[in-house]
């Protein structure tokens, strides 16, 4: 088994990149990938830990590639998984344009902060940033700031008072857009790869595979069929996709600690598991990348 979808305490989850690593190694899992949101700031601390327990892993990120809209009542985020062959500098200088994306993140949130604040919301930027345990916060963070002072009961409800795109204190974020994201993995090396395809809620086959035909364009070349979210019939429909479009095939469960409580790593809801074929044919797929 392994866990190719994982966040940290860099992004929105709460465990450290040493922690997953231990965790993945009480569970038996054979390799992990360390996926947080815009951010490869986890990498160093994975990657010593992981020396350490002698567990295979693969460097990656979550990009955030804006909304895609099917109709008017329709918007969903765009997430875009990067896969790399190796962790090194090279690779580290050529993900540097993730910085403008850190700076995009902190500009919304601090416009986040001070609608909040008119709507009579004291909450300040440096206590999400020690809530969040690092600089990255994201919108999860705010939830739970919203919760445990009180303005909100759970997650769904922060989120549809306070933080989606309807809400009056919401402001969008600036991202690189899909061709710019998949161009920004492919230049550093790597692996694009389409995350948890069906939060993209594209019900009809002919749309989907218009949407996965355009990504495909631009050089995408996996789409993550193995996820907490995807029952049986959703992972058919994304093998045969898979098919369809000669894309790799890859899974993890979006595991993020105690911001997600229900999903559990290497398991998901409970139902998911990612074969450890999944990660002989990426890391076939990497290495044939390395130059
Ligand atoms: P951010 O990257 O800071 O804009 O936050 C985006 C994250 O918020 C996503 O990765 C989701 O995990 C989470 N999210 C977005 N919309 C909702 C929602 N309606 N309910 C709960 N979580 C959400
Ligand atoms: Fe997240
Ligand atoms: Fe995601
Ligand atoms: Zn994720």
């Amino acid at each position: 088994m392994i866990d190719l979808h994982l966040h940290s305490i860099y992004s929105d989850g709460t465990s450290t990149p040493k922690e997953l690593v231990e965790q993945g190694v009480r569970l038996g899992l054979r390799a992990i990938a360390l996926t947080d949101h815009d951010t490869v700031n986890g990498i160093d601390e994975l990657s010593a830990a992981a020396k350490e327990q002698r567990m295979d892993f693969i460097p990656g990120v979550e990009l955030s590639a804006g909304t895609f809209s099917l109709r008017k009542d329709h918007q969903k985020e765009v997430h875009i998984l990067g896969y790399f062959p190796r962790w090194d500098d090279k690779l580290k200088s050529a993900l540097e344009p993730l910085r403008q994306v850190q700076s995009w993140r902190e500009e919304r949130n601090r416009s986040i902060v001070e609608k909040l604040r008119s709507y009579h919301v004291p909450v300040t930027y440096e206590e999400l940033v020690e809530l969040a345990g690092s600089n990255n916060v994201g919108r999860p963070h705010f939830a739970h700031w919203l919760i445990e002072n009180g303005y909100a009961h759970t997650v769904s409800e922060a989120f549809q008072q306070f933080l989606t795109p309807d809400a009056l204190t919401f402001t969008e974020r600036k991202t690189f857009d899909i061709a710019g994201s998949i161009d920004l993995i492919r230049s550093a090396g790597g692996v694009a790869v389409l995350a948890h395809p069906k939060a993209l809620h594209i019900f009809s086959d002919d749309d989907f595979e218009n949407f996965l035909k355009g990504m495909v364009d631009k050089g995408l070349e996996g789409i993550e069929v193995y996820c907490s979210v995807h029952l049986p019939a959703d992972i058919r429909r994304y093998e045969r996709m898979a098919q369809k479009f000669n894309l790799i095939m890859t899974g993890g469960t979006d595991f993020h600690g105690k911001m997600k409580p229900d999903i559990r790593m290497g398991y998901g809801f409970g139902y998911t598991r990612v074969d450890d074929s999944v990660y002989d044919k990426l890391k076939a797929k990497l290495d044939s990348k390395k130059q």
